[in-house]
């Protein structure tokens, strides 16, 4: 039988009773280890997180707890090449895919670390000033953030079991709120790894980070009214846990970050020999690719003038046949698998779904396998599809979550933002051009049903982040179908783990806070 993982709750590893669930390595079908959390006392795991691990993250300060995040990314460090191992063998990346976890994850720990230290010995934060409440100033009020005194639940989905865990925590432990996070099951093996390494480390107060492995059976009707609970998966998901009994009886407080159909819009004006257009090729195709697909941020969508539609075509599609798709363990391979055979199903049902709607302009599933034997490996060529009939609804709402997007022209740019609207709501999306106000101006337009817009021009070829990249400093979170939702974004991710009061008192008082 297969190792079976533990699960750290109440400051001691337990494992589950059950058989449990077999974790698989996507290309080699091979059984890695077993994930299992029958039987944990969660009532109690909680009640110790939210005891000792609150009161004693709570009784440090902002630059105390940044100290904290920093050996976290000390350990994770020390351990980077075991997770690449793990990464390539549950997930299927390679390494540069593997790198956007697990790099990432250090990143954003490191990010908010700084963060710490420049917010200082100080133990909650003021917000905004003190306003007056009658004529005579002496008796104002003041609003103040102090960490809630709950525990933070993470439900994670399954493509980032690295960054998905840390871009949460390191926020939620810098503003003095305890851990408890709950992997997807496919992938949970790296999440459950770096906690081990960590606790193993002593790096943390006790009680300040948990993991449970294995179903989420039980773990929202733990859940306590100043507990949050941030949820990371499928839009499918996210409505049975907003409609959960405990989150709604208990005012349980919800982050949302949901499924998205991100685009990428080139605007008039820029040949298909200019250096947007190559610029906008270039990105198109690096989003279908990275992490197979498998990235929430990945561009679903291409939207480009009606005269480039063919030039736009023929240029993803020359660089998509260059994608060598298989084994990560061959160095030659750019693009690995998908996480499990569930979703090299539903990518192909997907695929056959928005079929019926477009044509295929570069079919993935003539892709030869690099090292990797077809009838096993979960790998999937990249596909582009392509449509001139932009209404219809079943492309605008589809998220593939595999390497597939979909072409569409538009005529005139107000029509072109428009299309981006249908989404209904993204994480991202990302404009190309290189007239800067031309680029502003859209940027505002398609600001409010996006969480984020990504501009390249080719002055910041060379600067920018990436359409997907998800960096600490910006906000994480769309409106609508993605989610409503809003992580990161500096210090605007503190908000979550944070009460807002006011405290109506003497200027006197007010002078002491
Ligand atoms: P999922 O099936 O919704 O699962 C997400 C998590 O929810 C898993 O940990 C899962 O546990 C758990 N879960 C399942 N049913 C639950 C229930 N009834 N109550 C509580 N928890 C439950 O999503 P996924 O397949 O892992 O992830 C893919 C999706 O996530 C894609 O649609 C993608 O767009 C989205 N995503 C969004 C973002 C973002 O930031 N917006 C980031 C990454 C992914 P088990 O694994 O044990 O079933």
């Amino acid at each position: 039988m297969t190792e079976l993982l533990s699960n750290y709750l109440t400051g001691r590893w337990q494992n589950g009773s059950g058989a449990g669930a077999v974790l698989h390595d996507p290309v080699l079908g091979t059984e890695l280890v077993r994930v299992d959390a029958t039987g944990l006392d969660l009532a109690a795991g909680f009640d110790h997180a939210r005891k000792q691990g609150g009161r004693a993250l709570r009784a440090l300060t902002y630059r105390e707890r940044g100290a904290l995040l920093d050996a976290v990314g000390t350990v994770l460090k020390a351990h980077r090449d075991t997770y690449y191992d793990i990464s390539t063998a549950n997930s299927g990346t390679v390494k540069n895919d593997t790198a956007v976890d697990v790099d990432g994850a250090i990143y954003t720990l490191g990010t908010y670390a700084k963060l710490g230290e420049s917010l200082g010995d100080r133990r909650y934060l003021l917000d905004g000033e003190a306003a007056r409440l009658g004529k005579d100033p002496l008796f104002q009020t003041q609003h103040v953030l102090t960490p809630t005194r709950g525990l933070a639940l993470f439900i994670n989905a399954f493509n980032f079991p690295a960054w998905g865990l840390w871009e949460k925590a390191a926020p939620a432990l810098l503003s003095g709120v305890p851990v408890i996070v709950k992997p997807a099951t496919t992938t949970a093996w790296l999440t459950q790894r770096m906690v081990k390494d960590v606790i193993d480390a002593g790096v943390l107060p006790a009680g300040a980070l948990s993991v449970v492995c294995g179903s989420p059976s039980g773990l929202l009707d733990a859940l306590q009214p100043f507990d949050v609970l941030s949820f990371t998966g499928s839009a499918d998901t996210a409505v049975k846990i907003r409609a959960h009994d405990m989150v709604a009886r208990r005012s349980v407080r919800v982050n949302i970050e949901a499924d998205s159909v991100n685009s990428a819009l080139l605007l008039p004006g820029e040949g298909s020999d200019s250096p947007a257009f190559e610029l906008f090729v270039k990105e198109v195709v690096r989003e279908m690719t990275v992490k197979s697909g498998q990235k929430c941020t990945a561009i679903r969508r291409v939207f480009v003038p009606e005269t480039l539609y063919d030039a736009a075509a023929e240029a993803i599609a020359a660089k998509l046949a260059k994608t060598t798709v298989g084994n990560p363990r061959n160095e030659t391979v750019r693009m690995g698998s998908l996480v499990n055979r569930a979703q090299l199903i539903s990518v192909r049902e997907g695929l056959a779904a928005l079929g019926q709607h477009a044509a295929i302009l570069f079919d993935g599933a003539n892709t030869a396998l690099v090292d990797a034997d077809a009838s096993v490996a979960c790998c999937v060529g990249p596909t582009l599809l392509g449509t001139r009939r932009t209404d219809n609804s079943v492309i605008h709402g589809t998220e593939v979550f595999g390497p597939v997007a979909t072409l569409m022209p538009y005529q005139n740019t107000a029509q072109g933002l428009d299309l981006v609207r249908r989404g209904e709501g993204s994480l991202v999306a990302s404009i190309y051009g290189s007239n800067h106000p031309s680029l502003s101006q859209a940027a505002l337009e398609l600001a409010d049903s996006n969480g984020r817009v990504h501009v390249v021009s080719p002055d910041v070829a060379q600067l920018h982040t990436g359409h997907g990249n998800v960096m600490p400093q910006s906000l994480h979170g769309g409106p609508g179908r993605a989610g409503g939702g809003e992580e990161l974004g500096g210090q605007r991710a503190m908000n979550f783990y944070h009460r807002r009061s006011a405290i109506q008192a003497s200027t006197g008082v007010l002078s002491g806070l």
